[in-house]
């Protein structure tokens, strides 16, 4: 015999489609907004309506916004000379929350991928090249994660610029060992990509 009723149950097979979500903190989360007194189901309920009814794409670098320019992009004090390719929005907000860049970003949406039949047109790759040829960024700096797609992505971005002659110096954020990191510990790619994006001190 099944001890929850169905509504209950549909909710429960519903919060399970979240990632990182099993069956029982679906069940956990479900009875936990089930018995909430100060009415987290019908708050949770409009700020999912809301989200889906307001948020769209930056219609220049395609990071999350609710106006046609996100608030990156309508920041007069950002350098616009300098763009920021990412693969998702998640990484603009991990990149913003170190304080440590100014300039503008493009989120791409995906990398390339042969093996997952992802090619360039699949990803906002297009768009970045657009806006490469018509806008006047002096540098592009692709910090895509160092997994093979991040690598290949990074790669198929720099013969493009080149092959299109764009006056765009491009860059690799640095990727390795991590702060307080020990050699020992670190996987092979993480060695790898240490060593290959090393920096000269003299
Ligand atoms: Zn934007």
């Amino acid at each position: 015999m099944d001890p929850y009723p169905k509504p209950l149950k549909q909710l429960i097979s519903q919060l399970k489609r979240l990632p990182g979500v099993g069956e029982k903190t679906a069940t956990r989360l479900a009875l936990f907004i089930l018995a909430d007194r100060d009415n987290l189901a019908g708050d949770l309920a409009g700020s999912l309506t809301t989200v889906r009814e307001t948020i769209r794409l930056c219609s220049v670098c395609y990071n999350l916004a609710d106006m046609p320019k996100c608030s990156i992009c309508r920041d007069p004090s950002r350098d616009s000379s300098t763009v920021c390719v990412v693969e998702e929005p998640s990484d603009v907000l991990a990149l913003e929350s170190a304080h440590a860049y100014k300039g503008l970003y493009h989120v791409l949406h995906g990398l390339i991928s042969p093996m997952g039949g992802i090619g360039p047109e699949d990803i906002k790759l297009p768009e970045l090249m657009d806006r490469l040829t018509r806008s006047s960024v002096s540098e592009v700096i692709v910090a895509t994660n160092p997994s093979v797609e991040g690598e290949g992505t990074f790669h198929y971005i720099t013969r493009l610029i080149e092959e299109k002659k764009l006056n765009v110096r491009v860059s690799r954020i640095a990727s390795g060992v991590p702060m307080g990191g020990e050699l020992k510990y670190m996987d092979q790619v993480t060695l790898a990509s240490a060593l290959r994006y090393r920096r000269n001190v003299k």
